[in-house]
């Protein structure tokens, strides 16, 4: 069984339910999280996650609502639970869009305030960073990832291979049907859903495109995720306008939702 726990559903812009993207996903035999947005460290405590057991981290792009908590993910890795500091802290590999390297080099090991999280802490030696592009694999333990661009910034749609179970994640993404074949046979896909289309700004999805994605990649769940405040009281909107199109278990994101493949 693996369990998929919503960490933050929503955007920038924090509501009641929803702030920030951050989805926890253990396996058994791997913990993974995907982007690491603000809140993330405390949601983890909150539902008795260990932020010292995560094994791999999938970045998926570099904006703030998805990346902010690394680097307190990084810095607390290198304590115990009960704050003494470690000599072998638990390793951690990163997966990004490629110029995660820079992003790490420009944030901390290079920044005057920063960068004692590699002089002092010495975050490299306990992390692994894997930059991926259009159509790379990454093989750890029982996991196998791919990665496709996104069509937005620098960002990344991914597939994880676990075990005998296929989870999607578009990330952040605009309206993009070629996702609809790098999702093929998904037992979840988790697709952003922004805006209403009457309100979509920037380089998002809309209900009416991810109409379009669901009925090519006919999933076998889909989750729907990354809902700005104007989606707050129209969810059951959002599930008939998609059901409508395409018959198959709906979820719709909140803050700490929890599922089990
Ligand atoms: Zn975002
Ligand atoms: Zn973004």
């Amino acid at each position: 069984m693996i369990r998929v726990l919503i960490l933050g559903s929503g955007s920038i812009v924090p509501t009641r339910k929803r702030f920030a993207t951050s989805i926890y996903i253990d396996s058994g035999s791997h913990k993974i999280l995907l982007d690491c947005g603000p809140g993330t460290i405390d949601k983890m405590r909150t539902t008795n996650i260990n932020p010292w057991s995560i094994d791999s981290l999938l970045v998926t792009h570099f904006h703030i609502d998805h990346i902010s908590d690394l680097l307190p993910l990084l810095k607390l890795r290198a304590y115990s639970e009960k704050g003494e500091i470690v000599a072998e802290p638990p390793s951690l590999r990163i997966y990004g869009p490629k110029g995660l390297i820079e992003f790490l080099k420009y944030t901390i090991d290079q920044n005057i305030f920063l960068r004692y999280l590699k002089d002092k802490i010495g975050y490299h030696r306990y992390v692994e960073i894997y930059e991926m592009g259009q159509d790379d694999v990454k093989e750890n333990g029982r996991i196998k990832i791919y990665s496709k661009r996104a069509r937005h910034e620098l960002g990344l749609n991914y597939r994880l291979e676990i075990d005998d179970k296929i989870i999607v994640f578009s990330g952040d993404t605009a309206f993009d049907t070629s996702i609809a074949n790098f999702a093929k046979d998904a037992d979840l896909l988790i697709h952003e859903c922004s805006y209403p289309k009457t309100l979509l700004v920037g380089e998002h999805t809309s209900e009416e495109d991810l109409a379009q994605v669901i009925m090519l990649a006919r999933p076998k769940r889909l989750l729907i995720t990354h809902l700005y405040p104007a989606w707050t009281g129209l969810e059951g909107e959002l599930v008939r306008k998609s059901s409508e199109i395409y018959k198959c278990r709906i979820y719709i994101a909140h803050d700490l939702l929890d599922i089990s493949l």
